[in-house]
This record gives C-alpha cells, sequence and structure tokens, in this order.
C-alpha cells in the first residue's frame, strides 16, 4: 500500500511556525504513524501571511461565527483568514487525503473545545478555529482528530483504522468500477463495518444486494457515504464481542469443545475488560490461518492497521 496522505497542522512537525517561533513536535505522529502516512502540512496563520513570530490570536464573540481577533492590538482578521481558509480547503481537494490532524486548543486549527472570548473577556472552550471549521464544513465525512485527542489509545486506534480503511476505498475507486467489485470490496470489510455500526452494516448490504437497481456511479457514491458514516461510529468491547462471536460460529466443525471454550473465555474477558482486544484476535487468526477459513482470512477485521502499531495491545 502506497502511503497514506494525510493533512495535519504544521507545529506537529516540528517546524517553528508558532506565533512564538516554537513548535509542538509530536513525536507518535512523526515517528510512528510517519511511516505510513505522506504528511501535507497547513500552517493556517504562515501560509495566510502572518510573519513568524506574530502577535497571537483568540477568538472572540458569537460561538458559531467568532471574530479571530489579536490578543494586544485587538485587530480582527477573521475575513483575511477564512478567504484565505476557503481557496486552501479547494487546493486540498486535489490532495486526495484521507484525513486530517489538527493541533488542538488554536483559533485557526483547533477541531473543538478552543477558547472563545465574550465581550467580558471571559472564555468558554467552545469554539472551533478558523479554518478547522472551514475544513470540516467542506470535507464532513473525511476522519479528523487532534493531536491530543490521539493520546487515548480507543480514540487513536479508531482513528487510523479509519484511515486505512479509507485509503483501501481509495485504492478500490482507481480499479475499474463494476458490482462484481463492489461486492467484492463490501464482502471483504463486512466484519469491520459491524465492529463499527451493525445498523449501517445491514443497510450496505441491502444497497449491494440491490446494485443492479441503480446507475453505476450511484451505487459508488451512496456506498461511500454509508461507508464513511459507518466508519465514524466508534466500536466498542460490547461491538467487537459480537463480532468475535460471529468468527467462531464459523469453526462450528474444526474446535473441539475445549479449543471453544478457550476461546469463548478469552472474548469473555475481553468483553469485561481484563485483556485487550490483540488475545482473542491472535488466537482467532490462528484458527483463521490453521482452519483456511475463507471467508474470514480475507476480512479486513483480522488486520485493519499494520501490527507494527500495536493498535489492538491497548483496546
Ligand atoms: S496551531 Fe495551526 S496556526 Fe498555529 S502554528 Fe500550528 S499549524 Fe500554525
Amino acid at each position: 500500500m502506497e502511503k497514506i496522505k494525510l493533512g495535519i497542522s504544521t507545529c506537529l512537525l516540528g517546524e517553528n511556525v508558532r506565533f512564538d517561533g516554537g513548535h509542538k513536535l509530536d513525536r507518535y505522529l512523526t515517528d510512528t504513524l510517519g511511516q505510513y502516512v505522506e504528511y501535507i502540512p497547513v500552517c493556517p496563520e504562515v501560509e495566510c501571511g502572518f510573519g513568524i513570530p506574530r502577535e497571537s490570536f483568540r477568538l472572540v464573540g458569537d460561538p458559531e461565527h467568532p471574530r479571530l481577533i489579536t490578543t494586544r492590538t485587538n485587530q480582527d482578521h477573521t475575513e483575511r483568514m477564512a478567504a484565505w481558509a476557503k481557496k486552501r480547503t479547494d487546493e486540498l481537494e486535489r490532495e486526495d487525503l484521507c484525513g486530517f490532524i489538527f493541533k488542538s486548543g488554536s483559533p485557526s486549527s483547533g477541531m473543538e473545545r478552543v477558547k472563545i472570548y465574550d465581550y467580558n473577556g471571559v472564555p468558554s472552550k467552545i469554539g472551533i478555529g478558523i479554518f478547522a471549521r472551514i475544513f470540516m464544513d467542506h470535507f464532513p465525512l473525511l476522519p479528523v482528530e487532534e493531536e491530543g485527542r490521539l493520546h487515548d489509545p480507543r480514540l487513536r486506534e479508531n482513528f487510523i483504522e479509519r484511515l486505512f480503511a479509507l485509503k483501501r476505498w481509495r485504492d478500490e475507486l482507481k480499479e475499474k468500477p463494476s458490482l462484481k467489485a463492489l461486492v467484492a470490496f463490501h464482502t471483504r470489510n463486512k466484519l469491520l463495518l459491524l465492529a463499527h455500526s451493525p445498523q449501517h452494516h445491514r443497510q450496505m448490504g441491502k444497497l449491494v444486494a440491490g446494485g443492479k437497481e441503480l446507475p453505476l456511479k450511484e451505487l459508488y457514491a451512496r456506498y461511500q457515504e454509508i461507508f464513511l458514516e459507518a466508519l465514524r461510529l466508534k466500536t466498542t468491547n460490547k461491538k467487537h464481542t459480537n463480532v468475535l462471536m460471529h468468527m467462531l460460529g464459523y469453526f462450528k466443525g474444526q474446535l473441539s469443545g475445549d479449543e471453544k471454550q478457550e476461546l469463548r473465555e478469552l472474548i469473555e474477558q475481553y468483553r469485561l475488560e481484563a485483556l485487550p482486544l490483540v488475545v482473542p484476535m491472535t488466537l482467532m487468526s490462528h484458527y483463521v490461518r490453521k482452519y483456511d477459513e475463507t471467508y474470514l482470512k480475507d476480512q479486513t477485521y483480522l488486520q485493519p492497521h499494520p501490527a507494527e502499531l500495536h493498535l489492538r495491545n491497548h483496546v
């Protein structure tokens, strides 16, 4: 798989672009995730023409339509930033991004809980950075996260899983479209979708089953929309447990009573959060390989992202 294209706030890569001439290097993003990702850096404040160092900004006023104001001299740069952000977002359309990682708390780049000051100077953490808002409005289904939230193992696993799933879909789109190809893609992703949303899983099953009824272009567009909506819903221990029990059903004839019992116990311990997902998954994958279980071995759910990232060791 070629590298995944991912937008990122430039300061997270260690570039000295912050208002004070510093950076916010995040080593996990550069050294670990960076092995699989080609970053497209975006620093709204520098690219919009503000220098380094520069006066800092803050958001002021109506949380839905905040103003971007310099903190010392009280200059309003909202229109300038918004016009630049729209242009840059249009340019990013051509980059085929699979997601974006924003710098938290920034009045330009923060995707949530950015401080907004009311006219008395009292802050509330309810804002969205000017660029981040325009970007997310433009790409509503694209995976987005902040570097701070990515320290949470569940959010990290979920976000990275979405990136790889979207990349596989984008690769699929490079192939000749056909109902047969879409059915094959859907079949490989069934368990992954089930782990995110049984409801979307059913909806997509119906869509694909009735695929002949729709023009191919419309079918693909509809499929993409539901696929991305499904992945946006987070996996849980309960949903993973359902998938694992469903997988266990494929080994009715092959596993001995003891083997089934052992696997069931691991799944139950995972459900109770006494074990990470990697434990029942490892034994399950072993049986998939050993018995060459055709349907299961093609499932992206078995390895939705590189094992070297150890993401399932912590969820
Ligand atoms: S938070 Fe955004 S605007 Fe601020 S330095 Fe980082 S990339 Fe630039």
